[in-house]
Protein backbone atom coordinates (compact mmCIF):
# COMPACT_ATOMS: atom_id res chain seq x y z
CA UNK A 1 0.00 0.00 0.00
CA UNK A 2 1.27 3.23 -1.36
CA UNK A 3 0.22 5.28 1.71
CA UNK A 4 2.01 3.10 4.67
CA UNK A 5 5.95 4.17 4.88
CA UNK A 6 8.31 2.17 4.88
CA UNK A 7 10.02 3.03 8.32
CA UNK A 8 7.96 4.29 11.62
CA UNK A 9 8.67 5.23 14.88
CA UNK A 10 8.61 2.62 18.32
CA UNK A 11 9.32 3.27 21.47
CA UNK A 12 11.06 0.95 23.22
CA UNK A 13 12.09 -0.59 26.09
CA UNK A 14 15.83 -1.07 25.91
CA UNK A 15 16.47 -2.39 29.61
CA UNK A 16 15.29 -1.37 32.80
CA UNK A 17 14.21 2.08 33.31
CA UNK A 18 15.76 2.91 29.59
CA UNK A 19 13.39 4.26 26.72
CA UNK A 20 14.58 5.01 23.31
CA UNK A 21 12.66 6.03 20.59
CA UNK A 22 14.00 3.91 17.59
CA UNK A 23 12.83 4.02 13.79
CA UNK A 24 12.20 0.59 12.64
CA UNK A 25 10.38 -0.51 9.03
CA UNK A 26 6.92 -1.19 9.59
CA UNK A 27 5.33 -4.47 10.26
CA UNK A 28 4.05 -6.23 7.66
CA UNK A 29 0.32 -8.12 7.48
CA UNK A 30 0.54 -12.12 7.39
CA UNK A 31 -1.58 -14.17 5.77
CA UNK A 32 -4.79 -13.60 7.97
CA UNK A 33 -3.40 -10.27 9.66
CA UNK A 34 -4.29 -6.68 9.10
CA UNK A 35 -1.71 -3.67 9.53
CA UNK A 36 -3.02 -1.29 12.17
CA UNK A 37 -1.99 2.68 12.13
CA UNK A 38 -2.06 2.97 16.15
CA UNK A 39 -4.29 5.56 17.38
CA UNK A 40 -4.70 5.59 21.35
CA UNK A 41 -2.59 2.77 23.87
CA UNK A 42 -3.73 3.29 27.57
CA UNK A 43 -0.48 2.58 30.19
CA UNK A 44 -1.03 -1.43 32.33
CA UNK A 45 0.41 -1.45 35.40
CA UNK A 46 2.75 -4.48 33.78
CA UNK A 47 4.30 -1.77 31.27
CA UNK A 48 5.47 0.20 34.49
CA UNK A 49 6.55 -2.83 36.04
CA UNK A 50 8.28 -3.57 33.22
CA UNK A 51 9.82 -0.32 32.91
CA UNK A 52 10.64 -0.04 36.32
CA UNK A 53 12.11 -3.30 37.43
CA UNK A 54 13.01 -5.13 34.05
CA UNK A 55 11.03 -8.35 34.53
CA UNK A 56 7.19 -9.44 36.18
CA UNK A 57 7.57 -13.09 37.29
CA UNK A 58 9.87 -15.13 34.91
CA UNK A 59 8.94 -13.00 32.15
CA UNK A 60 12.58 -11.06 31.74
CA UNK A 61 13.55 -8.11 29.54
CA UNK A 62 16.62 -9.20 27.92
CA UNK A 63 16.26 -7.91 24.63
CA UNK A 64 14.44 -4.56 23.48
CA UNK A 65 10.79 -4.41 23.66
CA UNK A 66 7.79 -2.46 22.98
CA UNK A 67 5.57 -1.94 25.97
CA UNK A 68 1.78 -1.17 25.36
CA UNK A 69 -0.83 -3.77 24.92
CA UNK A 70 -4.21 -1.57 25.48
CA UNK A 71 -4.80 -0.63 21.40
CA UNK A 72 -7.17 1.06 18.98
CA UNK A 73 -6.41 2.49 15.70
CA UNK A 74 -7.32 2.13 12.14
CA UNK A 75 -7.02 -1.03 9.54
CA UNK A 76 -4.47 0.46 6.81
CA UNK A 77 -3.23 -2.79 5.01
CA UNK A 78 -4.50 -6.51 5.09
CA UNK A 79 -2.54 -9.78 4.04
CA UNK A 80 -3.60 -12.91 2.02
CA UNK A 81 -7.24 -13.91 3.30
CA UNK A 82 -8.76 -10.80 4.56
CA UNK A 83 -10.56 -8.99 2.54
CA UNK A 84 -9.71 -5.12 1.05
CA UNK A 85 -12.67 -3.97 2.15
CA UNK A 86 -11.29 -3.86 6.08
CA UNK A 87 -9.07 -0.88 5.19
CA UNK A 88 -10.23 2.04 6.65
CA UNK A 89 -11.95 0.59 9.72
CA UNK A 90 -11.87 1.80 13.15
CA UNK A 91 -10.54 -1.71 15.40
CA UNK A 92 -9.73 -2.07 18.98
CA UNK A 93 -7.60 -5.08 19.12
CA UNK A 94 -7.87 -8.21 21.39
CA UNK A 95 -3.98 -8.55 21.85
CA UNK A 96 -3.64 -12.26 22.52
CA UNK A 97 -2.21 -14.31 19.55
CA UNK A 98 -3.06 -17.79 20.78
CA UNK A 99 -1.87 -20.89 19.14
CA UNK A 100 -5.59 -22.04 17.72
CA UNK A 101 -4.82 -25.75 18.18
CA UNK A 102 -3.90 -26.72 21.62
CA UNK A 103 -6.76 -28.27 23.56
CA UNK A 104 -6.97 -24.87 25.68
CA UNK A 105 -7.78 -23.23 22.42
CA UNK A 106 -9.78 -25.97 20.79
CA UNK A 107 -11.94 -25.72 24.42
CA UNK A 108 -13.04 -22.15 23.91
CA UNK A 109 -10.23 -20.79 26.72
CA UNK A 110 -6.99 -19.71 24.50
CA UNK A 111 -6.47 -17.18 26.79
CA UNK A 112 -4.88 -20.19 29.20
CA UNK A 113 -2.85 -21.45 25.81
CA UNK A 114 0.68 -22.19 26.32
CA UNK A 115 1.87 -21.17 23.43
CA UNK A 116 0.35 -17.39 23.64
CA UNK A 117 2.17 -14.38 22.35
CA UNK A 118 0.90 -11.53 23.96
CA UNK A 119 1.68 -7.81 23.14
CA UNK A 120 4.39 -6.54 25.62
CA UNK A 121 5.51 -9.43 26.93
CA UNK A 122 9.07 -10.48 26.27
CA UNK A 123 10.03 -10.95 23.64
CA UNK A 124 6.51 -9.90 21.61
CA UNK A 125 6.52 -6.16 20.72
CA UNK A 126 3.25 -3.95 21.93
CA UNK A 127 1.92 -0.78 20.54
CA UNK A 128 4.00 2.29 21.48
CA UNK A 129 4.44 2.44 17.73
CA UNK A 130 3.09 4.09 15.08
CA UNK A 131 1.56 0.57 13.50
CA UNK A 132 1.38 -2.87 15.09
CA UNK A 133 0.14 -6.23 12.88
CA UNK A 134 -2.99 -8.59 14.48
CA UNK A 135 -4.69 -10.98 13.91
CA UNK A 136 -7.63 -10.09 11.53
CA UNK A 137 -10.16 -11.50 13.48
CA UNK A 138 -9.19 -10.14 16.67
CA UNK A 139 -9.06 -6.52 15.36
CA UNK A 140 -12.73 -5.44 16.41
CA UNK A 141 -14.86 -2.72 14.72
CA UNK A 142 -15.55 -0.39 16.48
CA UNK A 143 -18.57 2.12 16.12
CA UNK A 144 -18.18 5.80 15.27
CA UNK A 145 -19.38 6.74 18.14
CA UNK A 146 -16.71 5.45 19.86
CA UNK A 147 -13.46 7.34 21.02
CA UNK A 148 -10.44 6.09 20.35
CA UNK A 149 -9.29 6.31 24.07
CA UNK A 150 -12.32 4.19 24.75
CA UNK A 151 -11.53 1.66 22.10
CA UNK A 152 -8.30 1.01 23.42
CA UNK A 153 -10.13 0.47 27.08
CA UNK A 154 -12.16 -2.39 26.10
CA UNK A 155 -8.80 -4.03 27.20
CA UNK A 156 -8.99 -3.66 30.99
CA UNK A 157 -12.76 -3.82 30.54
CA UNK A 158 -12.39 -7.32 29.02
CA UNK A 159 -10.29 -7.97 32.35
CA UNK A 160 -13.96 -6.86 34.03
CA UNK A 161 -15.98 -8.73 32.02
CA UNK A 162 -13.93 -11.77 31.97
CA UNK A 163 -14.12 -11.97 36.09
CA UNK A 164 -17.74 -11.44 36.43
CA UNK A 165 -18.35 -14.10 33.78
CA UNK A 166 -15.58 -16.60 36.45
CA UNK A 167 -17.84 -15.00 39.16
CA UNK A 168 -20.71 -15.98 37.59
CA UNK A 169 -22.11 -12.63 39.35
CA UNK A 170 -26.00 -11.98 38.23
CA UNK A 171 -29.38 -9.91 38.77
CA UNK A 172 -29.53 -9.14 42.05
CA UNK A 173 -26.17 -9.75 43.62
CA UNK A 174 -24.32 -8.28 45.90
CA UNK A 175 -20.45 -7.86 45.02
CA UNK A 176 -17.49 -6.90 46.90
CA UNK A 177 -14.25 -5.33 44.91
CA UNK A 178 -10.83 -5.04 46.46
CA UNK A 179 -9.15 -2.27 44.82
CA UNK A 180 -10.39 0.85 42.95
CA UNK A 181 -7.67 1.09 40.26
CA UNK A 182 -8.33 1.02 36.44
CA UNK A 183 -9.28 -2.94 36.87
CA UNK A 184 -11.84 -2.46 40.18
CA UNK A 185 -13.28 0.48 38.14
CA UNK A 186 -13.63 -1.84 35.15
CA UNK A 187 -15.03 -5.29 37.34
CA UNK A 188 -17.66 -2.80 39.32
CA UNK A 189 -19.12 -1.44 35.63
CA UNK A 190 -19.27 -4.70 34.58
CA UNK A 191 -20.77 -6.43 38.06
CA UNK A 192 -23.51 -3.47 37.46
CA UNK A 193 -23.94 -4.63 34.00
CA UNK A 194 -24.54 -7.94 34.78
CA UNK A 195 -27.06 -6.87 37.23
CA UNK A 196 -25.10 -6.61 40.55
CA UNK A 197 -27.60 -4.41 42.92
CA UNK A 198 -24.44 -3.24 45.10
CA UNK A 199 -21.07 -3.08 44.28
CA UNK A 200 -19.13 -2.32 47.40
CA UNK A 201 -15.98 -1.23 46.22
CA UNK A 202 -12.48 -1.05 49.13
CA UNK A 203 -9.69 1.29 48.37
CA UNK A 204 -6.92 3.02 50.69
CA UNK A 205 -6.91 5.98 48.50
CA UNK A 206 -9.47 8.38 48.74
CA UNK A 207 -9.55 9.40 45.50
CA UNK A 208 -9.57 6.40 44.45
CA UNK A 209 -12.89 5.97 46.48
CA UNK A 210 -14.28 8.77 45.64
CA UNK A 211 -14.12 8.36 41.11
CA UNK A 212 -15.32 4.92 41.70
CA UNK A 213 -19.14 6.10 43.11
CA UNK A 214 -18.94 7.29 39.44
CA UNK A 215 -17.82 4.01 37.89
CA UNK A 216 -19.63 1.69 38.71
CA UNK A 217 -20.00 1.09 42.79
CA UNK A 218 -22.27 1.59 44.90
CA UNK A 219 -20.71 2.09 48.05
CA UNK A 220 -16.48 2.70 48.52
CA UNK A 221 -15.33 1.42 51.37
CA UNK A 222 -11.97 1.87 53.61
CA UNK A 223 -10.81 -1.35 53.92
CA UNK A 224 -10.05 -0.64 57.79
CA UNK A 225 -11.47 1.91 58.78
CA UNK A 226 -14.75 0.71 57.22
CA UNK A 227 -13.54 -2.87 58.42
CA UNK A 228 -16.73 -3.82 60.34
CA UNK A 229 -19.09 -2.46 57.39
CA UNK A 230 -16.82 -5.13 55.61
CA UNK A 231 -17.01 -8.12 57.29
CA UNK A 232 -20.89 -7.39 58.08
CA UNK A 233 -21.29 -8.10 54.26
CA UNK A 234 -22.86 -10.89 53.09
CA UNK A 235 -21.74 -11.13 49.43
CA UNK A 236 -22.37 -13.12 46.81
CA UNK A 237 -19.20 -12.54 45.14
CA UNK A 238 -15.63 -11.09 46.32
CA UNK A 239 -13.32 -9.95 43.17
CA UNK A 240 -9.94 -9.75 44.28
CA UNK A 241 -8.55 -6.53 42.23
CA UNK A 242 -5.71 -4.87 44.44
CA UNK A 243 -3.05 -7.40 44.71
CA UNK A 244 -2.74 -6.77 48.73
CA UNK A 245 -2.83 -10.02 50.87
CA UNK A 246 -4.40 -8.28 53.64
CA UNK A 247 -7.51 -7.62 50.95
CA UNK A 248 -7.70 -11.01 50.32
CA UNK A 249 -7.89 -12.14 53.53
CA UNK A 250 -10.66 -9.66 54.40
CA UNK A 251 -12.48 -10.74 51.60
CA UNK A 252 -13.20 -14.04 51.62
CA UNK A 253 -14.60 -13.33 54.89
CA UNK A 254 -17.23 -11.38 53.45
CA UNK A 255 -18.61 -13.24 51.21
CA UNK A 256 -21.94 -15.31 52.02
CA UNK A 257 -21.65 -19.37 52.50
CA UNK A 258 -21.25 -21.02 48.73
CA UNK A 259 -20.07 -17.69 47.52
CA UNK A 260 -17.35 -17.42 44.89
CA UNK A 261 -14.23 -15.53 44.90
CA UNK A 262 -12.29 -14.82 42.41
CA UNK A 263 -8.68 -13.49 42.25
CA UNK A 264 -7.51 -10.86 39.52
CA UNK A 265 -4.65 -8.89 41.27
CA UNK A 266 -1.65 -10.21 41.54
CA UNK A 267 0.36 -9.04 44.00
CA UNK A 268 2.45 -11.66 46.57
CA UNK A 269 3.29 -14.96 44.81
CA UNK A 270 1.98 -16.82 48.44
CA UNK A 271 -0.67 -16.12 51.06
CA UNK A 272 -1.59 -18.50 54.02
CA UNK A 273 -5.59 -19.04 53.12
CA UNK A 274 -7.90 -19.99 55.59
CA UNK A 275 -8.27 -23.72 54.65
CA UNK A 276 -10.84 -24.86 57.10
CA UNK A 277 -13.35 -21.62 56.63
CA UNK A 278 -13.29 -22.07 53.09
CA UNK A 279 -14.29 -25.69 53.00
CA UNK A 280 -16.75 -25.52 55.83
CA UNK A 281 -18.59 -22.25 53.57
CA UNK A 282 -17.96 -23.97 50.20
CA UNK A 283 -16.77 -21.00 48.65
CA UNK A 284 -15.42 -21.54 45.38
CA UNK A 285 -12.04 -19.71 44.30
CA UNK A 286 -10.57 -19.24 41.11
CA UNK A 287 -8.22 -17.50 39.21
CA UNK A 288 -8.45 -14.81 36.28
CA UNK A 289 -6.19 -14.41 33.52
CA UNK A 290 -6.76 -12.19 30.77
CA UNK A 291 -10.04 -13.30 28.72
CA UNK A 292 -11.67 -14.88 26.16
CA UNK A 293 -13.81 -13.41 23.50
CA UNK A 294 -14.63 -9.91 25.43
CA UNK A 295 -14.60 -7.21 22.85
CA UNK A 296 -18.03 -8.07 21.10
CA UNK A 297 -19.21 -7.96 24.49
CA UNK A 298 -17.41 -4.91 25.81
CA UNK A 299 -18.18 -2.79 22.65
CA UNK A 300 -22.15 -3.57 22.89
CA UNK A 301 -22.09 -2.91 26.43
CA UNK A 302 -19.71 0.34 25.59
CA UNK A 303 -22.48 2.08 22.71
CA UNK A 304 -25.61 1.01 25.17
CA UNK A 305 -24.29 3.22 27.51
CA UNK A 306 -23.95 0.54 30.07
CA UNK A 307 -20.40 1.22 30.69
CA UNK A 308 -18.26 4.08 30.75
CA UNK A 309 -14.52 4.12 29.69
CA UNK A 310 -13.30 8.08 28.63
CA UNK A 311 -13.96 8.79 31.77
CA UNK A 312 -10.72 6.75 33.15
CA UNK A 313 -8.77 8.73 31.48
CA UNK A 314 -6.92 10.82 33.31
CA UNK A 315 -3.49 11.81 31.98
CA UNK A 316 -2.58 12.11 27.82
CA UNK A 317 0.95 11.74 26.02
CA UNK A 318 2.51 12.24 22.98
CA UNK A 319 4.57 9.26 21.89
CA UNK A 320 7.39 11.15 22.32
CA UNK A 321 6.72 10.87 26.09
CA UNK A 322 6.51 7.58 26.81
CA UNK A 323 8.40 7.27 29.90
CA UNK A 324 5.96 10.19 31.61
CA UNK A 325 3.70 8.46 30.52
CA UNK A 326 4.92 5.28 32.33
CA UNK A 327 5.63 7.84 35.46
CA UNK A 328 2.31 8.96 35.19
CA UNK A 329 1.52 6.98 38.15
CA UNK A 330 3.56 9.47 40.60
CA UNK A 331 0.45 11.81 40.36
CA UNK A 332 -2.07 10.27 42.89
CA UNK A 333 -4.85 11.46 41.22
CA UNK A 334 -3.86 9.35 38.33
CA UNK A 335 -6.56 6.58 36.90
CA UNK A 336 -5.51 6.05 33.71
CA UNK A 337 -2.41 7.03 31.29
CA UNK A 338 -3.01 7.16 27.60
CA UNK A 339 -0.41 7.73 24.86
CA UNK A 340 -1.79 8.85 21.74
CA UNK A 341 0.42 7.91 18.74
CA UNK A 342 -1.71 9.43 16.09
P1 LIG B 1 -3.77 -0.39 40.71
O1 LIG B 1 -2.49 -0.53 41.45
O2 LIG B 1 -4.04 0.87 39.96
O3 LIG B 1 -4.99 -0.59 41.74
C1 LIG B 1 -4.90 -1.35 42.91
C2 LIG B 1 -5.64 -0.59 44.00
O4 LIG B 1 -5.69 -1.41 45.17
C3 LIG B 1 -4.95 0.72 44.39
O5 LIG B 1 -5.85 1.82 44.20
C4 LIG B 1 -4.61 0.50 45.87
O6 LIG B 1 -4.74 1.68 46.65
C5 LIG B 1 -5.64 -0.56 46.28
N1 LIG B 1 -5.32 -1.29 47.51
C6 LIG B 1 -4.11 -1.57 48.05
N2 LIG B 1 -4.25 -2.25 49.20
C7 LIG B 1 -5.57 -2.42 49.39
C8 LIG B 1 -6.35 -3.04 50.40
N3 LIG B 1 -5.79 -3.63 51.46
N4 LIG B 1 -7.69 -3.02 50.28
C9 LIG B 1 -8.28 -2.44 49.21
N5 LIG B 1 -7.60 -1.82 48.22
C10 LIG B 1 -6.26 -1.82 48.32
O7 LIG B 1 -3.85 -1.64 39.73
P2 LIG B 1 -4.85 -2.00 38.52
O8 LIG B 1 -4.27 -1.56 37.25
O9 LIG B 1 -6.24 -1.57 38.84
O10 LIG B 1 -4.74 -3.58 38.58
C11 LIG B 1 -5.19 -4.27 39.71
C12 LIG B 1 -4.55 -5.65 39.82
O11 LIG B 1 -5.03 -6.46 38.76
C13 LIG B 1 -3.03 -5.67 39.72
O12 LIG B 1 -2.54 -6.54 40.73
C14 LIG B 1 -2.77 -6.25 38.35
O13 LIG B 1 -1.55 -6.94 38.30
C15 LIG B 1 -3.93 -7.17 38.21
N6 LIG B 1 -4.30 -7.53 36.82
C16 LIG B 1 -4.59 -8.83 36.60
C17 LIG B 1 -4.98 -9.25 35.35
C18 LIG B 1 -5.33 -10.68 35.13
O14 LIG B 1 -5.46 -11.09 33.98
N7 LIG B 1 -5.49 -11.46 36.18
C19 LIG B 1 -5.05 -8.32 34.30
C20 LIG B 1 -4.77 -6.98 34.56
C21 LIG B 1 -4.40 -6.60 35.84
ZN1 LIG C 1 -3.23 -22.89 21.99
Amino acid sequence: DPSVPATMRASVLLEQGVIEMQERPVPVAGPGEVLVRVASVGVCGSDVHYYRHGRIGDAVVDAPLVLGHEVSGTVVDVGSGVPETRVGERVAIDPQVPCRRCRHCLSGRFNLCREMRFYATPPVDGAFADYVTAPADFAHPVPGTMTDEAAALLEPLSVGLWSIHKAAIGPGDQVLVAGAGPIGAMVAQAARAAGAADVVVTDLVASRRERITSLGATRALHPVEDADAVAALEADSFVECSGATPALLQGLRAVRPGGSVVLVGMGADEAALPTAYLAAMEISLTGVFRYVDTWPRGIALAQAGMVELDALVTHRYPLEEVEAALDADSDPQCMKAVVQVS
